[in-house]
């Protein structure tokens, strides 16, 4: 059974007139079901983000809020490894200046600064709802892998732990996930276990058309989820 907090933020959205939710809120919803996000915070001017970087601790990566730019690295709305309050000062108005260069017309609900999660293995997690079967979750290697390749494995919702092992394991380029040229194992525990807690909250949550964890950054020891998006 989920909880009010859960339907909350589904409500914000839908009042708001959106069909989708924001990364912040997105990330709200999957540490309701205790997936590892990174520390966020939503700022409206210069000063909040600056007591906002302060309280996440530098590096810091700030990003664009806007209902109009979903893809937010096209709008050169992504700046990562911000280091000081000048560099979140500058970067809070370069952000909101490349935003309306890209759109004119774009509204800027905040400028959402959060922790820097180190370098790790790019994963891709996601979901689409098939028509006949329901919600379908999808597992893969980020970038070319996905993109080019499209080396990713599929089960329909809801999933057994033994499932989302073998969905880890039945990708084409699983040896990377193992340690392989140079690249260190991940925890495919951890990746297991968000594979399933997605699962739970997809069978909670009939809002959730389709959902985008792209990427998680995994490590030998842990991941992080630094980019959602969810369309209701
Ligand atoms: P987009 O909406 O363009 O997909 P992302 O939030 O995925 O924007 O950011 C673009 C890229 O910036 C990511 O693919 C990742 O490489 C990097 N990035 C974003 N957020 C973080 C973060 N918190 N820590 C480290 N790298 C990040
Ligand atoms: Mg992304």
């Amino acid at each position: 059974m989920r909880g009010k907090d859960v339907s909350e933020i589904f409500e914000i959205a839908k009042a708001d007139g959106r069909d989708f939710l924001f990364e912040h809120e997105a990330k709200k919803l999957f540490a309701l079901y205790d997936m590892p996000v990174t520390k966020i915070s939503v700022a409206e001017n210069e000063d909040e983000a600056v007591e906002a970087a302060e309280g996440i601790g530098y590096p810091i990566v700030l990003k664009i809020v806007s209902p109009q730019i979903l893809h937010k690295s096209d709008a050169g709305g992504v700046i990562v490894g911000v280091e000081d309050e000048q560099g979140i000062r500058d970067g809070f108005n370069t952000i909101i200046d490349n935003a309306k260069k890209y759109k004119a017309d774009a509204e800027i609900t905040g400028i959402l600064v959060q922790e820097m999660a180190p370098k790790g293995t790019e994963i891709i997690i996601g979901s689409t709802t098939d028509p006949t079967f329901g919600p379908t979750l999808m597992f893969g290697l980020g970038g070319i892998f996905v993109e080019i390749l499209k080396d990713v494995s599929f089960r329909v919702a809801p999933i057994e732990k033994r499932d989302a092992e073998e969905m880890i394991k039945e990708i084409r380029a699983y040896k990377i996930l193992e340690g392989a040229r140079g690249n260190p194992p991940v925890d495919q525990e951890t990746l297991a276990d968000i594979l399933l807690k997605t699962s739970d909250m997809l069978m909670d949550c009939p809002e959730i058309k389709e959902l985008d964890m792209n990427p998680i950054l995994a490590y030998p020891d842990g991941a992080r989820i630094v980019d959602a998006r969810i369309i209701m």
